[in-house]
This record gives structure tokens, sequence and C-alpha cells, in this order.
């Protein structure tokens, strides 16, 4: 009986693998044309100064809008991007895209000028990723100091060498540098004070129970204060309630980032926002004026 079962097992799971196979491939494909053909969209969500109550950043998220499965999130197609290589073109597409909007956000006056792009520990492998992003800033017109690579902290770990020396001269061009989920790699303490980053980004793990649980919250305290004494900026990912936010004030974190001010927002519904929180902010200041 046991041998019977092996056997269904065996053809039952060589089935799924054929489907997963065949399923990864037209994935491919289609990911390959989607990048062709323009089917990839940007959406961007602002980073906060939850002190000075002003948008400091945006970070540029990537989507797919296919032309069947409609919009589809990074998860699903990052990873094949990465084990197919597509993932260069597609985020050399999301660099000049970002560049392109927030140079444009940036001369309209809409107070931001800043934006935040990912990077794959793949690209990292490619020989040309510093010149191409120098050159993608030089043609949007968008000043490099006004970019920041997002990296996570595996990705960090994982290719110390080759993400260490890029990151390096991209932060000769003024290019900022964000470690990503950081708090669920494994950097060591003496790791952080010589990595090229000048910012850490605390996991939204962290962050989701850390009005519940008395370790994440030291956890994130911890983050916050370390950042402090090693000259680092700090940001909380996954902000989702005022609580949140107060909490955070009270630790001292100046940024944050999540759903309670902002989900990730197509181009012109950021701009919408910049508008309206501009607004907010000049009102906020005219009632303290008037002595409300
Ligand atoms: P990430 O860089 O850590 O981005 C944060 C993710 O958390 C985003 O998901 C964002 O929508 C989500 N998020 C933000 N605030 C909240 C919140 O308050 N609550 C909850 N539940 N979620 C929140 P998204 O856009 O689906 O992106 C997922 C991941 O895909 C990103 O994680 C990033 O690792 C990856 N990704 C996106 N674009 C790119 C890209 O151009 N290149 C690479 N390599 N990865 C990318
Ligand atoms: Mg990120
Ligand atoms: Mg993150
Ligand atoms: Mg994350």
């Amino acid at each position: 009986q046991a041998k019977g079962n092996g056997k269904n097992t065996f053809r039952f799971y060589s089935q799924e693998v054929h489907e997963a196979a065949d399923w990864r491939m037209k994935l491919e494909g289609d990911l390959r044309r989607g990048i062709e053909e323009g089917q990839l969209v940007l959406h961007y969500q602002p980073k906060y100064n939850i002190m000075t109550n002003t948008v400091t950043s945006a970070e540029a998220l990537v989507r797919w809008n296919h032309p069947v499965y409609g919009m589809i999130p990074p998860n699903q197609f990052i990873g094949v991007a990465e084990e197919t290589g597509l993932i260069v073109p597609l985020e050399r597409w999301v660099i000049r895209q970002a560049c392109e909007d927030m140079a444009g956000i940036c001369q309209e006056g809409l107070g931001l000028c800043h934006v935040a792009v990912n990077l794959s520990q793949v690209h990292f492998h490619q020989e040309d990723l510093v010149d191409y992003i120098q050159q993608a800033c030089e043609e949007t017109g968008f000043s490099p100091s006004g970019l920041e690579i997002e990296v996570t902290e595996s990705t960090m770990m994982n290719n110390q060498e080759v993400v260490v020396s890029k990151l390096c001269s991209l932060r000769e061009l003024g290019i900022q540098v964000s470690m990503d989920d950081f708090g669920t790699g494994y950097s060591s303490l003496s790791s952080l004070k010589t990595l090229p980053i000048n910012c850490l980004k605390i996991d939204r793990s962290f962050i989701q129970d850390v009005l519940q649980d008395e370790s994440s919250e030291a956890i994130v305290s911890l983050i916050i204060s370390m950042a402090e004494h090693l000259n680092l900026n700090v940001i909380a990912e996954g902000v989702e309630t005022e609580q949140q936010v107060e909490l955070l004030r009270q630790l001292e974190c100046r940024e944050v980032q999540g759903y309670f001010y902002s989900k990730p927002l197509p181009l012109e519904q950021l701009i919408a926002f910049l508008q309206r929180s501009a607004g907010a902010h000049s009102l906020a200041a005219l009632l303290k004026e008037e002595g409300h």
C-alpha cells in the first residue's frame, strides 16, 4: 500500500511540476513581452516625517499590468524575473521611469525631489549598473542626490563584495542607500559601522506587533537608538495605525511609511496627495498663527 501511495504521489508530483514548469515558461514569455511593450507600472508610496509633517521621499514599487490577468503585484513576478535575468531590463525601466517622474514632480515645485528604488541582488552582478544609473540621472535631469537605492539586509549580507563596491560608487555620485527589511537578515553590529548605508528601514513585521508585543517594541526601540548612535537615519515600514505613529514618535523615530499615511499610489494620485498635504500643512500653520 505504501508503494502504491508513493507511485500516486510521484505521478501527482510530476504532473504538478510539469504544470508549474509550463506556467513559469508562460510567465517568463509574458513578462519579457510585458517589459518590451510597456506593461510595467510604478506606484509610489510616500515616506513621511512625523516630526515636521512633511513628505520626505517616495518609494517606487513596480506592478505589472498584464493584458489578461490585470494588475499583478511584484511578489508574484520578481522571483521569476531574478531567475531569468529579466530583472535587469525590468529594474532599468524602474530606475529610468522613477527618475523621469520625480524630475517632473520636482520641477512642479510640489516640495518633493526625492525617490527610492529597490534593487535586486541579481542586478548587482551587472557590470554597468553604476554607469546606467548615472546616465539615467543625466538624461532625465534628475539630481543623483535625490535618488535613494533600497537594498534588503539579506542582499547586502549574501553578496557583500559585489554589492558593497557598487554601493560605494553610487554613494560617490551622491546617491543614498537604505537597508530594506532591516532586522530580518543577519547583519553583524560591526558591519553596520562600515557598510555604505545612510538609513535603516525597520521591517514591517516588527511594526505590526509593536503595540502588542513587548519584545517587538524593545527591538524597534533598540534599532532607533542604535541608528542614532551610528549616525544613520531610520524609518519604520508598514505603519498602519495612529497608535503606532504615537509610539514611534515617543521612541523618537522621525520617519514612517505605511498605509496609515498612504498606500502606494499611481503617479497622478501621488501628485494629488502632495498637493493636499502641502495644503494641510499650510492650513495647520495658518491655524497656529491665528491662535487656534
Ligand atoms: P518592500 O521594498 O519592502 O516594499 C514594501 C511593501 O510593503 C510594498 O509591497 C508596500 O505596498 C507594502 N506596504 C507598505 N506599507 C504597508 C502597510 O502599512 N501595511 C502592509 N500590509 N503593507 C505595506 P509591494 O508594493 O507589493 O512590494 C513588495 C516587494 O516587492 C517590495 O518590498 C520589494 O521587495 C519588491 N519590489 C517592488 N518593486 C521592486 C523592484 O523594482 N525591484 C525589486 N528588486 N523588488 C521590488
Ligand atoms: Mg523597499
Ligand atoms: Mg521594505
Ligand atoms: Mg518589506
